[in-house]
Parts: C-alpha cells; structure tokens; sequence
C-alpha cells in the first residue's frame, strides 16, 4: 500500500498537470469508487470547477477545487494518471476525470478498495488524523505526549493514524530500526533518548523516502528507489547492514514486522 512519501509524489507529479485548469466531465466506471457524494452528485458538482492546489494529508492526495475538495485514497493499488484522449481506457480505470484542455486524470485501481470523496470541507474525511509527522507542530514533546498517553506496543501505535498519519508497515519497520527499538516495545516505555531518537527517525525516513520518490517493490507503485534502503523490510533472513545478524520476520498484530534482534533493543 502506498504510504507517505508514495502520496506525496503522486500528488507532486499530478500537480503541474492539472493546476489552474478547469474540469469539463468526469466518468465513473466503477460506482463505489465515489465514496461521497452520489455518483450523480459527483459527476454533476464536479464540472466547471477549477484545480487551486494539490497537497497531501497523511496518505490522502487533497485537490482543492473552486468550491469544493476532491480527496482521494490510493489503498492498496490505486494509481494517478495523466494522459490525453490518444489513451485507450484501461481494464481498471475506475474514474475519469476530463479538463477542458483534453488533459485527462485517470484513477486506476486494480482491487477496487480505493475511493474519491467531494466534499465542502477536507476536514470531513481528514479530521480523525493524528499529526502530520512532517509538520513544524509534530515536535519530540507532542510525540513523548502522546506516546505516553499508550500502554501498547510502538508498532501498533505508529501505524494508527489517528495518532501520528502516514506511515504503513515498510516506513514503520525502517524507522524503528534507525531509532533502535524493538516493534514489540511498550510506548510508555520508552526513554526520552529513545522517543528523541524515534522521532528523527520517523522525519528521516520519510524526507528519505519522499526524496527517492518511495519505494518500489511490487506491481503497484512504480518510479520510486526507496527499495534500495530498506535496512530491515522484507529482508528477513538476510544479513542485517548494520550487524550482520539474520534480520527477523515476525506478525505483530495482523502486520508482518521486520528488525534486527541485535541492533534494536
Ligand atoms: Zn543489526
């Protein structure tokens, strides 16, 4: 699933595309693709207004419309693209969106769990998100806070984004390896030096991984070099960089969670 620094270059690769330009039609394939509101409601709101932004909230890709927000979570596999009318459709386009200057922005989305939402205010869909780990308020106090305010284990915590928005299970894993803290560790645990290191390692990763355009690694989000860092995810048995111990695969929760036993406490 694509995460933070995977959205954020989607959104940043949509944008001069799309900017400033007025959309004439949207098609919808796939019906439960528009979470809010109708299909009919949408198609019909939609045309006429023009792009003002493109941003990220956590992973969702924020379009800001002349009255309304379009928002959009890719899921597992949804995709952006940008093309022309030369582009025959696709088996898994599920939306089509039109600009009167023939760009089209196309929502692909193989498995189908991806969605579209238009709404007044963003904060209808956005407002349950914990901090925006990137943002100037995401500070080592706020995250001892509300680490302190948990008694279960940091892997759990960081992939709930209603505490800290944006990471999944590849940046989760790579940021506890780089802070040295073991996935199964209790979050009202952990020491000042630890929550200090923590958090400069959840920035790192993630200016890392926004810096290589994410992480490629299978059919679904392709461009990005991330892959190439992985210290620990998806490197179970191989030699840790660090150490060379064995690096270990265990499920925590429902979630497939990679460290090494020696360099993460
Ligand atoms: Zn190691």
């Amino acid at each position: 699933m694509p995460e933070l620094p995977e959205v954020e270059t989607v959104a940043r690769n949509v944008e001069p595309h799309i900017i400033h330009k007025t959309i004439s039609r949207c098609e919808v394939s796939w019906p439960k693709t528009i979470a809010t509101p109708s299909v009919e409601m949408f198609q019909k709101k939609i045309v006429g207004q023009k792009v003002n932004s493109v941003s990220r909230r956590a992973k969702f890709i924020t379009i800001r419309l002349g009255q309304d927000s379009l928002l959009i979570h890719l899921r597992m596999s949804g995709d952006l693209v940008i093309c022309n009318q030369d582009r025959a459709p696709q088996p898994h386009d599920r939306a089509t969106i039109h600009f009167s200057d023939e760009t089209r922005l196309v929502f692909n989305d193989p498995r189908k769990f991806g969605r579209l939402w238009l709404v007044n205010d963003p904060e209808v869909v956005t407002g349950h998100l914990g901090y925006e780990p990137l943002s100037p308020s995401f500070t080592v106090a706020i995250l001892a806070q509300v680490l302190g305010s948990s008694h279960r284990n940091i892997k759990a915590f960081l992939l709930d984004q209603t505490q800290v928005a944006g990471l999944g299970n590849i940046y989760t894993d790579e940021a506890l390896f780089r802070a040295g803290i073991l996935p199964t560790r209790k979050t009202n645990d952990l020491s000042k030096k630890e929550v200090e290191q923590l958090h400069f390692a959840i920035r790192s990763v993630l200016e890392v991984g926004i810096a290589q355009n994410g992480a490629s690694f299978d059919w679904v989000y392709r461009g990005g070099n991330f892959q190439n860092n992985f210290m620990v995810y998806q490197r179970n048995g191989q030699p840790c960089k660090i150490c060379g111990e064995k690096i270990t695969k265990a499920r925590l929760g429902q979630r497939g969670t990679h460290y090494c036993l020696n360099c993460q406490k």
